[in-house]
């Protein structure tokens, strides 16, 4: 990996204004793999003039499908250098390589192929017919937008800020994670490729102080905040207080509903990579398995068959399903976790550890707790790690509130042998996306985002595109009509 002494600021390369800088550490090695300086306050401030001056510039005026257009080709150019992005990702954070090519940047294209296509379409005009003659209803970009980025699926997380943003004209400046600043380089390098009008996208990898301060920066009139729900409360405090436009995307504690009717040899092995995927760094992961009582005994079978069949190791073999875990605090807060599932009286079922023969490298053994209950710790906070609870449950009504007994409510899926049962429990469990017999919980095409303490707002579809939009009503003569 390359290390930089530059930052993208307004399209250009830059000298940063600090020598602050960013050690990025592999997880597999524990070895610096690159140093990148550190955004400081004053970068912040030139990013902001930079975005404030695109504003007014050509690209917020340009046509639907000219900004299409633009979208269109910066998909290709990170599609041209998909593997080079999926190496780095899977370098600074620990994906496995049998993942990150898929869900770390082709979702991530996906993402920008569907504002593409959607940004066409889009109602940006509307007349209407108001209480006292013609209203002329538009969409107008919402300001200056700021993206903050989680270490999980940083590519994934910037597209779904930066292609809206695009999309509704509004400059944006992003700021990736300490632990994630290589694939933001890359990032930069790609829409340097493709020409985009300057000023537009800034990328400044910062730690949360810096990303406090673009939060309150007056010239910023737009949140698109992913992260913990501790962080989300803070930045929904600061733009509920400055009445900034927000967006949280943050924490889950799924449930995944294994009704009595299922298929557990079909079933199981298409839920579980919703368990574990991306080393369980997943904020919709599916980690609390709801098991029928009548068939408790083989859901566990079959769960646990998965589980002690999952490799993990080096996360660049692609014979490896799950890697080491970001960082070492991450593999502390994971290994604490299990210690208090012990501690609270759930059976260790599979793992519980350190994975033998892996002396370096933040990894913890993939883990299944069986006779969990849903008021322990391990069923109610969100542990970030490849560890799934086994839930028993007596009813579909008991199933529907385990489910919704969290505080989050992200995501959930049902298995089922009818899947019209299975969109009724869908309608009854508080969460803002759902899977019936589905491979993946969410759609690149539809809103996403959580009920209760897993966010508010929604990215992704119409209504992604909402939140980097202002809407202006302009009311015009009762004998208007608008030119054919
Ligand atoms: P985190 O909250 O520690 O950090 C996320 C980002 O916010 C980082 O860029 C960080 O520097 C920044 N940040 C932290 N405090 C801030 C503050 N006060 N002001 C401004 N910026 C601040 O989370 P993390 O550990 O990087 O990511 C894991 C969390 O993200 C998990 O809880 C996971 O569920 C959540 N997540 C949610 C989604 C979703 O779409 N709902 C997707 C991915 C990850």
């Amino acid at each position: 990996m390359t290390s930089r002494d530059t930052l993208y600021v307004g399209g250009e390369w830059v000298k940063p204004s600090t020598t602050n800088t960013i050690d990025v550490i592999s997880p597999f090695t524990e070895e610096v793999i690159a140093t990148v300086p550190e955004a400081g306050e004053a970068d912040v401030d030139r990013a902001v003039e930079a975005a404030q001056a695109a504003l007014a510039g050509p690209y917020p005026q340009l046509g639907a499908d000219e900004r299409a257009d633009w979208i269109t080709k910066l998909s290709g150019a990170i599609g041209a250098r998909s593997q080079e992005f999926a190496d780095t990702i899977t370098a600074e954070m620990g994906s496995p390589a049998s993942w990150s090519l898929m869900g770390q940047v082709f979702s991530a294209t996906m993402v920008l192929d569907s504002f593409a296509e959607l940004v066409r379409t889009f109602p940006f005009e509307e007349h209407r017919a108001g209480a006292f003659g013609p209203v002329l209803v538009r969409k107008e970009p919402v300001g200056v937008a700021v993206g903050i980025i989680p270490w999980n699926v940083p590519l994934f997380v910037a597209m779904l800020k930066l292609a809206p943003a695009l999309a509704a004209g509004a400059p944006i400046i992003l700021k990736p994670s300490p632990e994630t600043p290589l694939d933001g380089y890359l990032l930069g390098e790609v829409i340097d490729e493709i020409g985009l009008p300057k000023g537009m996208v800034s990328i400044l990898p910062a730690g949360r102080e810096v990303g406090e301060y673009m939060v309150r920066h007056p010239g910023v009139s737009k949140v698109g905040f992913t992260g913990s729900t501790a962080a989300g409360r803070k930045v929904g405090a600061i733009c509920g207080e400055m009445l900034k436009r927000v967006t949280l995307e943050l924490g889950g504690k799924s449930a995944a509903i294994v009704l009595d009717d299922a298929d557990l040899a079909a079933q199981i092995p298409l839920l579980m990579p919703n368990a574990l995927m991306n080393n369980g760094e997943a904020c919709v992961a599916q980690t609390r398995i709801l098991a029928p009582r009548s068939r408790y005994g083989e859901v566990v079978d079959a769960v646990a068959e998965v589980v002690k069949a999952t490799t993990v190791g080096d996360p660049t073999d692609p014979s490896n399903a799950v890697g080491p875990l970001v960082a070492e605090r991450q593999r502390e807060r994971v290994l604490s976790y299990i210690d208090k599932g012990n501690a609270e009286g759930a059976k260790l079922a599979v793992g519980g550890g350190r994975p033998a023969g892996l002396e370096k490298g933040w990894f913890v053994e993939p883990t299944l707790f069986v006779d969990v209950d849903n008021k322990m710790t391990i069923a109610q906070e969100e542990i970030f790690g490849p560890v799934l609870s086994v839930i028993p449950y007596d009813s579909e009504a008991d199933a529907v509130a385990i489910a919704n007994d969290s505080d989050y409510g992200l995501s959930g899926s049902v298995w089922t042998g009818d899947v019209e049962r299975g969109i009724d429990v869908a309608r009854r469990v508080r969460t803002g996306t759902y899977g019936v017999n589905a491979f993946s919980t969410l759609d690149l095409k539809a809103p996403f985002g959580g009920f209760k303490s897993s966010g508010m707002g929604r990215e992704l579809g119409p209504e992604g595109l909402s939140a980097y939009l202002e809407t202006k009503t302009i009311v015009l003569p009762g004998d208007y009509t608008p030119p054919s």
